[in-house]
């Protein structure tokens, strides 16, 4: 039987609309308005699309956007001090940096600086350790969007086996801390890693976040097996036309919905999650900030 399509649209659909509902109880009860402030420096063209459809979804629940574009040459001290005064602007509750930035800033560092209870990107080494030790932490959002599919889609994840393709800071590392918070048996494989046809085959969830096009096959999937696909690899589409391109996902998707339970597509799966997921962080952020109850269902 083929595997079950798992609607990322259509269930960040529904976590916006909860978003919605708590930002109108928030305004209703308490006046009180959550902001997202998103940082963008330089003119990459993936990064300003990214930003302009964050700006338009946090909007769109109610919430204040703040954007601040600055030139690529901007120095460290100017976003230091942009991040210094958004850490102490009470009309924020969230504050991304849009990754990457330009070569000459140091990440890192820039990281470091936002207020680690404003960091709904949860990449501030604080919220990492809070995760990392079972504490209530800003979780990644990426990573935070496939525990809902996931949870959304199995229920009780105690007790399954679990293996997560990819170790990056962003993805790969916070996926795998997730899962285990979530009482999961957890493997995590990566680039050196030598047998991950046999660990992936022996796992009830697969978690593919390399930014491989079609690494993993069908024969490393085990019947029934809950497939989550992470990978958004852009690559040539010849039968649309000589210059064409396409989105596809790490995962062989049309044989390996021969043999999963479930898989999310790419696009349309974990894609749409990400910023559902940030506008989540956001208003528990705002809940947090103010002492307040955090919105049922949109904290891990
Ligand atoms: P990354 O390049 O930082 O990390 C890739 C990981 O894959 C590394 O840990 C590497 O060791 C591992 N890897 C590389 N080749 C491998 C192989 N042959 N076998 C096993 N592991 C291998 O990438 P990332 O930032 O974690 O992103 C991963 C993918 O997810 C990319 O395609 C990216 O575009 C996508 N992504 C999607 C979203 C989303 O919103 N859906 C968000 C972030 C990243």
């Amino acid at each position: 039987m083929a595997a079950r399509i798992i609607d990322g649209k259509a269930f960040a659909a529904d976590v916006r609309g909860s978003v919605a509902q708590h930002v109108m109880k928030l305004k209703k009860e308490h006046d009180l308005t959550p902001g997202l402030a998103v940082v963008l420096v330089g003119e990459d063209a993936a990064s300003e699309v990214y930003v302009r459809n964050k700006a338009k979804q946090t909007l769109e629940v109610g919430m204040n956007s703040y954007e601040h574009k600055l030139p690529a040459d901007t120095t460290e001290e100017t976003l230091l001090a942009l991040i210094d005064r958004l850490n102490t602007d009470p009309a924020v509750h969230g504050i991304l940096v849009q990754l990457p930035l330009p070569r000459h800033l140091d990440a890192n560092l820039v990281i470091t600086a936002i207020h680690p209870a404003k960091d709904v990107d949860g990449f501030h080494i604080s919220n990492v350790g809070l995760l990392a030790s079972g504490q209530k932490a800003l979780v990644p959002c990426t990573p935070f969007g496939c525990l809902m599919l996931l949870r959304n889609e199995i229920g009780d994840l105690r007790g399954k086996t679990a293996t997560v393709i990819g170790r990056s800071n962003i993805v790969g590392k916070p996926m795998a801390q997730l899962l285990l918070g979530a009482d999961c048996s957890v493997t995590v494989v990566h680039r050196w890693s030598s047998n991950i046809a046999e660990l992936v085959r022996a796992s009830d969830i697969v978690v593919a976040a390399v930014g491989q096009p079609g690494l993993i096959q069908a024969d490393w999937v085990k019947p029934g097996a809950v497939v989550i696909d992470v990978g958004i690899n852009r690559v040539p589409a010849p039968d649309k036309g000589e210059y064409a391109t396409k989105l596809v996902g790490d995962v062989q998707f049309d044989e390996v919905q021969k043999i999963a339970g479930a898989i999310t597509p790419v696009p349309g799966g974990v894609g749409p999650m990400t910023i559902a997921c940030l506008l989540a962080n956001t208003v528990t952020a705002c809940c947090r900030a103010n002492g307040l109850p955090e919105p049922t269902g949109l904290t891990v």
